[in-house]
C-alpha cells in the first residue's frame, strides 16, 4: 500500500498546510489516496492537473468542496479500509467522488455508501476529472493559472504536465502571483523524477514541465542533491531527458544560465523548444514592469541559442499597452520582433488586475490606441509565423499524433508546437494504422498561418 503525502491526505493531516493557501473562491478539492504506486500515479496526474486547472488542493475535508477517494480492492482489508476512508469523506465532508481499483465494484461500494457523488475505475482519471468539473466547475483566472482556459479539456493520456514548483520571486508590476502563491517553493529533485518515471511508464509519450517560474527551479533549497538529483534546472532537464519522453519546458524565465539548457535541446535530451516570456523590448518598459531590461543583450543570447541549436523554436508572450508605453518604445518592440523573429507568439493587451502595482502607474494607455498595437503586433507575429512554416514544406519530421477523429484525419504536432497552445500538423489521408500517442515521420506538404499539413512517409 502506498499514499499520496500525509501533508496532502485530509484522513492524516487534519491541519491544514501553511503553503499552497487557497485564494477567494478558488475550487477546492480534497484526495486521500489509497492504492499501490500504480494507483499513485493515476492520483498524482489528478492532483497536477487539477493544481494546473486552477484547483486548490485542501489537506482537509472542511476546506474542500469534494473530495476524491482513490481506493485500493486488492484484498478484502484493503476493500474494508477503503469503504472506510469513503465513510470518513462522507460524514467529514459529505461530497465524494471513489475512483481506483475499488470503483470497478460500483455495487458493492453504493451498496454501503449510496451517496457518493461518482464511482469510477482504475486509471480512470479522464472520468474523475469529469465527476469533478461537474461537481465543482473550475474558475480559470487568466491571471494566475498555468494553463489557458481552454485548457479544462481533458489531457490525453500521451501528455501529462509535470509541476516542478510553485511561486516566484519575483516581482513583475502587472502580476500577482507572488501574493496569491507566495515565494518560489520547489519540489525535491527526486520527487519531480519519481512522477515523471511513473509518467512514462504508464504510457505518457511528453512531459510538459510547468511552473511559475521553471528557470529558478530550486533557488529556494539551495539546489539541494538528494538520492543523486541535483534541483537545478538544467540537472533536472538532464535527467528527464533520460527517461526516453519528449520533454518540454514552459515559462522559462530569461535568465544567462538558460543558455546551459541550449546544449541538451541540440543533443535531443530535451526538445528544442523554449517557452520564454519576453513580455516587452524596450528597456524603459521593461523597468516599469520591473523586469529584466537588456533587451539588445537578449537579441544577442538568441542569437547564441539558434547558432547553438538551429532548430529551436521560440515561444514568448507580449503585454502590449502597458502603462506609459508611447508609441516610440511600442515601435522599438516591433523592431525588435523583426530582428528575433520569434516562432510563437501570445500576446496580451495590458488590463489593470486587482492587486497589481502596475494598476497606480501613471499615463495608462487608452483602450483604442491597446486594440490598435495589439492588431499591429499580431499582424507581425502571424507574418513571422508564416514565413517560417512555409519554409518547412517539404521536410521531414516527428510528429506526436493527439487525435484521429471519424473521417480518419489525424491531428498532430511537431516538436515546435506545445498542446492547447501551438499549431498542429493534420494528415488528411493515409492515418489506416495510426494510434492516438504515436510518434511518426512525416513529410510536410502544405503550411498556413499557424498550421501544418503533411504525410506519413
Ligand atoms: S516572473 Fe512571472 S510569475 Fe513571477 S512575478 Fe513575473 S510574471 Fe509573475
Amino acid at each position: 500500500m502506498s499514499s499520496n503525502p500525509p501533508d496532502l491526505r485530509p484522513d492524516l493531516a487534519p491541519k491544514p498546510r501553511m503553503s499552497d493557501p487557497a485564494r477567494p473562491g478558488q475550487p477546492t478539492i480534497g484526495m486521500v489516496s489509497l492504492g499501490c504506486p500504480k494507483a499513485l500515479v493515476d492520483s498524482e496526474r489528478i492532483l497536477t492537473r487539477l493544481r494546473a486547472e486552477g484547483y486548490a488542493i485542501s489537506p482537509d475535508y472542511t476546506g474542500a468542496e469534494a473530495v476524491i477517494v482513490n481506493t485500493c480492492g486488492f484484498l478484502d482489508s484493503a476493500k474494508a479500509e477503503s469503504l472506510e476512508a469513503i465513510g470518513e469523506a462522507l460524514a467529514e465532508n459529505g461530497r465524494v467522488i471513489v475512483t481506483g481499483c475499488l470503483g470497478a465494484e460500483e455495487d458493492y461500494i453504493r451498496g454501503t455508501h449510496p451517496s457518493v457523488l461518482a464511482v469510477t475505475g482504475p486509471h480512470q482519471y479522464e472520468q474523475v476529472l469529469d465527476a469533478v468539473h461537474a461537481a465543482v466547475p473550475p474558475a480559470p483566472d487568466p491571471y494566475i493559472d498555468l494553463l489557458p482556459a481552454s485548457g479544462v479539456s481533458l489531457t490525453p493520456r500521451h501528455y501529462s504536465y509535470l509541476k516542478i514548483s510553485e511561486g516566484c520571486n519575483h516581482k513583475c508590476k502587472f502580476c500577482i502571483i507572488p501574493d496569491m502563491r507566495g515565494r518560489l517553493a520547489s519540489r525535491p529533485a527526486h520527487a519531480v523524477l519519481r512522477e515523471a518515471e511513473k509518467l512514462v511508464e504508464a504510457g505518457v509519450k511528453e512531459l510538459l514541465v510547468i511552473s511559475q517560474d521553471t528557470s529558478a527551479y530550486g533557488v529556494d533549497i539551495k539546489h539541494a542533491e538528494a538520492n543523486g538529483h541535483r534541483a537545478h534546472i538544467t540537472d533536472l532537464a538532464r535527467d528527464l531527458g533520460g527517461l526516453g519522453a519528449w520533454v518540454r519546458l514552459h515559462y522559462v524565465y530569461p535568465y544567462p544560465h538558460v543558455r546551459q539548457l541550449i546544449p541538451l535541446m541540440a543533443e535531443g535530451l530535451i526538445l528544442p523548444y523554449l517557452d520564454i516570456p519576453f513580455q516587452h523590448a524596450h528597456p524603459d518598459t521593461l523597468r516599469r514592469m520591473a523586469r529584466p531590461a537588456a533587451a539588445a543583450k537578449t537579441l544577442d543570447e538568441i542569437a547564441a541559442w539558434r547558432r547553438d541549436c538551429p532548430d529551436i523554436t521560440l515561444r514568448s508572450t507580449f503585454i502590449v499597452g502597458y502603462p506609459g508605453e508611447t508609441e516610440a518604445e511600442f515601435q522599438t518592440l516591433l523592431d525588435w520582433m523583426d530582428e528575433a523573429q520569434l516562432d510563437r507568439v501570445g500576446c496580451f493587451q495590458y488590463e489593470n488586475v486587482d492587486g497589481a502595482r502596475s494598476n497606480t502607474l501613471p499615463d495608462h494607455v487608452p483602450d483604442e490606441v491597446k486594440q490598435d498595437r495589439w492588431n499591429r503586433f499580431m499582424e507581425k507575429a502571424q507574418a513571422i509565423s508564416e514565413a517560417k512554416l512555409a519554409a518547412k514544406v517539404g521536410t521531414r519530421m516527428e510528429v506526436i499524433v493527439d487525435d484521429i477523429d471519424e473521417d480518419g484525419i489525424a491531428t498532430c504536432r511537431t516538436k515546435a508546437d506545445a498542446p492547447e497552445i501551438d499549431g498542429n500538423l493534420f494528415i488528411d489521408e493515409g492515418t489506416e494504422g495510426l494510434r492516438v500517442g504515436q510518434i511518426v515521420t512525416v513529410e510536410v506538404d502544405e503550411a498556413g498561418e499557424y498550421d501544418l499539413w503533411g504525410g506519413v512517409v
